[in-house]
């Protein structure tokens, strides 16, 4: 006859050899598990046939149970588990944890139906085919896989990852969720915001960020419609890839200050290139560079593919070696000569121009970053249990919370301001009137980060500064918001250019 699972059943499983014990209404048998257990066998013992449910949580996610649902016996007689289980896709409940717009309750000005289409599909294919990949990529420092790289072609996330265009024209978004002709800045800011939800911040970068710096300038300023179309079909199919190198160790925010040069070659068909290129994200796996050179009478931009005039070498830096950091050397390096982006001498537009879509992708995606460690440091000041007391109930915590809300919600609201008018306006308008705000905007999201990270870190105490566990996504935030900082024009730059183009719309009337 089979035994009931009741609690008075369970008391009698205490050994090593037989233990089980409850979590969530649920009976586990850990017998076989004791010795895998990574925090020893001894914490087990200690539960050892009884309820422990809150020494759990106190310690563990959820999901850790989902991991071992195949030690799970049974539910205990007459109970029922409180815990629902998240599946792919699902939207946080979490107060917070998600934007307002994807919030039941609210409403927003700015999403659609087709927002919340591409927003549910972005995160079930993140779920499902990235973070598995993104794990052991940030772990192991090697390069994104082409299986990865090809699925996302396939879908058509390497070509949303350029914002709207006409190289979306026709294309089936994610399966046909959405038509490519449908696809906006809101859309683009879903999939920048989605995209970081496996939160590992190397394979972030490692994961084509090259490809969306400088493919852009591409489509945006080349002078041969042919080479224009076969460069973005090689690259938006996965099989060619490409990074953008303006910074070298003599140059990175006074890009005017860079040495590498570029001269037409005897015949006048190739350009020769010569210099270096340092910290080039995805370097280390590019077919093509989009290079800032000196030209005789100034700047210009080139496409280079890679040969063997370029040599690449891996740089370490405080994130994964995932995200392909590199130092290049171009030694008499050839580009046909229709590779000139935009005008010979006139290249700082192009780089300049190009920045703006960068730095909104910027921002959405540390803002995105922030909302999660909001979550983690919400799910956890409920768990935590301290002095007798959940985290929560320590007013000093909540103030932290109420700092972190409001700098994660003004990003946010910030952002979609800007998108709106991203919306109505050509790229040229953009370009001049929104580098400035942009700028100011990435500026507030690494201050904001700066912030929360060091909040959250404190949250979370000893959990905070240890890679495994509970704490590795506040870990993680805190080791590498600083990149955000620098990358793409470092805080202190985009301030000031912020506040410049805002000087040149001073009416001379109050002066
Ligand atoms: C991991 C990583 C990946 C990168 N990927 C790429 C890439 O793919 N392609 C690419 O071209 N570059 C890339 N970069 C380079 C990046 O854009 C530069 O590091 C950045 O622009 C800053 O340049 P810098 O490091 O030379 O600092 P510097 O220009 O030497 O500046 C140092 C500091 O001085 C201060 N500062 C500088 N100028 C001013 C000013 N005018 N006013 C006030 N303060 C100022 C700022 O605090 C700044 O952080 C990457 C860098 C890193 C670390």
């Amino acid at each position: 006859m089979k035994v009931p699972l009741t609690r008075q059943e369970v008391a009698k499983h205490t050994s090593e050899e037989d233990l089980w014990v409850i979590v969530d209404h649920k009976i586990y048998d850990l017998s076989e598990f004791v010795d895998a257990h990574p925090g020893g066998s001894v914490v087990l013992t200690q539960f050892a046939g009884q309820d422990a449910t809150q020494a759990f949580y106190n310690l563990h996610r959820h999901e850790v149970l989902q991991q071992y649902s195949d030690l799970c016996i049974g539910t205990v007689e007459g109970e029922k588990p409180e815990v629902i289980d998240p599946q792919p896709g699902d939207l946080s409940k979490v107060p917070y944890a998600e934007p307002l717009w994807l919030t039941p309750q609210f409403k927003s000005p700015y999403y659609n139906d087709s927002h919340r289409k591409l927003q549910k599909a972005m995160r079930i294919f993140v779920e499902t085919h990235i973070t598995p990949e993104a794990l052991q990529k940030e772990k192991d420092g090697t390069f994104i896989s082409q299986e990865l790289i090809d699925k996302m072609a396939e879908a058509n996330i390497l070509a949303m990852r350029l914002g709207p265009g006409k190289h979306l024209h026709n294309r089936k978004l994610l399966g046909g969720v959405i038509d490519g002709k449908e696809y906006d800045y809101f859309h683009d800011l879903i999939v920048s915001q989605e995209l970081t939800r496996h939160n590992q911040r190397g394979f972030q970068d490692g994961n084509m960020a090259g490809m969306t710096i400088s493919l852009t300038a591409v489509r945006q300023w080349c002078n041969d419609a042919q080479l224009m179309e076969r460069v973005t079909e090689e690259v938006l199919s996965g099989k060619k890839k490409m990074s953008l190198a303006i910074t070298e160790a003599f140059a990175g925010s006074d890009v005017a200050g860079i040495k590498t040069t570029a001269e037409l070659s005897e015949d006048g068909k190739d350009w020769i290139i010569n210099g270096t290129k340092k910290w080039i994200t995805n370097g280390m796996f590019s077919d093509y560079f989009v290079v800032g050179c000196k030209t005789p009478k100034g700047f210009s931009v080139i496409l280079v593919p890679k040969t063997e005039d370029v040599e690449v070498k891996l740089i370490k830096t405080s994130y994964s070696t995932t995200a392909a950091t590199t130092y290049i050397e171009f030694n008499n390096a050839k580009a046909p000569r229709n590779h000139l982006l935009g005008v010979e001498d006139r290249g700082f537009v192009v780089i300049m121009s190009n920045f703006n879509h960068e730095r909104f992708m910027m921002a959405g995606m540390v803002g995105r970053w922030m909302r999660t460690v909001l979550e983690e440091c919400l799910k956890w000041t409920h768990q935590r249990i301290v002095f007798g007391k959940p985290l929560i109930t320590q007013p000093v915590i909540r103030q932290k919370l109420a700092r972190m809300i409001s700098l994660v919600e003004a990003n946010q609201a910030w952002l979609e301001q800007i998108v709106h008018q991203m919306n109505h306006l050509s790229y040229d308008q953009q370009s001049q009137l929104l580098s400035g705000p942009i700028g100011l905007l990435k500026n507030f999201a690494t201050r904001s980060a700066h912030e929360v990270a060091d909040d959250a870190t404190n949250i979370f105490g000893g959990r905070g500064i240890t890679q495994s566990g509970m704490g590795r996504v506040v870990e993680m935030f805190h080791r590498t918001y600083k990149f955000d900082a620098i990358l793409g024009g470092a805080e202190e730059v985009l301030a000031d250019l912020g506040v410049r183009q805002a000087m040149k719309f001073m009416p001379k009337a109050m002066l």
